[in-house]
């Protein structure tokens, strides 16, 4: 275990090799190969029945929607579908799996041979392979704690027994903790936007193991891999692998060598811990599974499937800066989800200026909303409300500062802000007298701003604009103090 930090300069001559294994419940109605429901948080063992409990004579039929979701993911992340493929039973004993094996996909899974692109920290992009993309059915749960005997007895829940996962390898391509999470972020975000699972860690639709082995730098050889397992947020997938890789560095310095194992993430100590060696790899006896026949995809299917396939993340964000003029930055936020880039641009071509939708919706709705911890869902403002407020900025109707005071209005009352601008109607000084003797006092109180600008700082003229603006508690006409302000400078 690593007791004193490793000196950076020892640790610069290992590379760490990583590999990561993404379990997915698929967000079908029913399960994999039966009609119990497919869904989280009912009471224990209700949606069972006697294929998914594996009882004798019963036959598992293939859920359609299950295969669809699974090919949908499977060209989203780039990899070639196999038209035909094979479902295997993976045997093993347990006691929260009743049938004594796994319906699976072995040696001919659904797809392989996929890509997905990840930011390195150098600015660019690397492209981590993907093996292979296979289904697969859960098993169901073991109970240990919450029940007056907790100490002595293990209780079952089979809810999940049968529920379709999608297992998506990746190729042992990742090369730093950093990798991981990022590979882990955009699968994650591929998949939300594909609305084949909902990806939530916390009830387990979404488990990653991360095998990962060091070698010194320039090696061919794979160093012997330790596989952790148990890790339930991508921050502590990142925080196990540094751990394990620091770990595994130190016993190789001290003359050690590295056993294959599994070994458990404890994220209250920030260690992982050994829980079985894993000498051999093993023994599922997989051998194809009887009760079904090969899974073949129509060209029909596979087009329907490739025709759903919807405007990715990656893709969506590029085409956003362009069409809208955003930074990245603000373009990663909007389409933090699906739905949320979706109402955007929804709301944004119906506004005057679509980037300033951008600019409101993110600077201050977004702002309000991260202050008080709700979702857009939970937003007083509409999205109507926002592009209106846009829109009144923008024809020069109110200014940012009254916006702003507006939205404070609306986020204290919990309305809309059409509402509260048809009450309040901001005034606004449309008189260009008024105006140019408030801007005559201000600058005569600033002359050495004055100067900069006459020296040819044009970024000036903004700050005897917020100047004015200042002195009229915002209510100057937006558009016409800019104008004033140019002239009088200009002079
Ligand atoms: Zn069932």
């Amino acid at each position: 275990m690593p007791t004193a930090a490793i000196s950076p300069e020892v640790m610069a001559k290992y590379e760490p090799v990583i590999g990561l294994e993404v379990h997915v419940q698929l967000l079908t109605a029913t399960k994999a190969f039966c009609g119990c429901a497919n869904h989280f948080g009912s009471a224990p063992n209700t949606n069972i029945c006697p294929v998914c409990l594996g009882l004798p004579g019963a036959l598992p039929v293939l859920n359609e929607r299950a295969v669809k979701f699974a090919t949908l993911a499977s060209l989203a992340l780039n990899c070639t579908v196999n038209q035909r493929s094979i479902f295997a039973r993976k045997n093993y004993f347990y006691p929260d799996l009743p049938k004594g094996y796994q319906i699976s996909q072995f040696d001919k899974p659904l797809a392989e041979h996929g890509w997905i692109e990840v930011p390195t920290a150098e600015g660019g992009t690397k492209r981590i392979g993907i093996t292979r993309l296979h289904m697969e059915e859960d098993a169901g749960k073991s109970l240990h704690d919450g029940f007056a005997d907790s100490a002595t007895r293990t209780y079952l829940d089979l809810n999940r027994c049968g529920t379709p996962l999608a297992e998506i390898v990746s190729e042992p391509e990742i090369r730093t903790p950093d990798e991981a999470f990022e590979y882990l972020t955009r699968l994650k975000e591929i998949l939300l936007f594909c609305e084949v699972s909902d990806c939530n860690m916390e009830e387990g639709s979404l488990r990653c193991d991360a095998n990962v082995s060091v070698r010194l730098r320039g090696a061919e050889q794979f160093g012997t891999k330790a596989e952790i397992k148990n890790v339930n947020s991508f921050r502590f997938v990142r925080a196990a692998l540094e751990y394990e890789i620091e770990r595994q560095v130190e016993v190789l310095e001290s003359g050690g060598r590295i056993v294959q194992e599994t070994r458990l993430w404890n994220a209250s100590e920030g260690r992982t811990y050994s829980m079985r060696s894993k000498e051999q790899a093993h023994d599922y006896r997989y051998f194809p599974e009887p009760d079904l026949p090969p899974l073949i995809l129509t060209r029909e299917f596979l087009e329907s499937t490739e025709a759903e396939l919807p405007e990715l993340p990656e893709a969506r964000r590029a085409r956003m800066v362009a069409d809208y003029e955003l930074a990245m930055k603000d373009a990663h936020t909007l389409t933090a989800t699906r739905a949320y880039a979706d109402r955007f641009e929804a709301a944004a071509g119906t506004a005057r200026n679509p980037r300033r939708v951008a600019n409101v919706l993110l600077s201050e709705v977004g702002g309000r909303l991260n202050a008080l911890g709700l979702e857009l869902e939970q937003s007083p403002v509409s999205m109507a409300g926002i592009v209106l407020a846009a829109d009144l900025l923008d024809e020069g109707k109110i200014s940012s500062r009254q916006m702003k005071q507006l939205f404070d209005v609306c986020f204290e009352k919990g309305e809309d802000f059409s509402a509260v601008y048809e009450r309040e109607k901001p005034q606004q000084i449309t008189d260009a007298g008024a105006l140019e003797k408030l801007i005559d006092e201000v600058l005569a109180a600033n002359p050495k701003q004055v100067e900069q600008y006459k020296a040819g700082k044009k970024t000036m003229a903004g700050f005897f604009v917020g100047q004015v603006m200042r002195a009229t508690k915002g209510q100057a006409n937006p558009a016409l103090l800019n104008e004033l302000v140019t002239r009088k400078l200009e002079a």
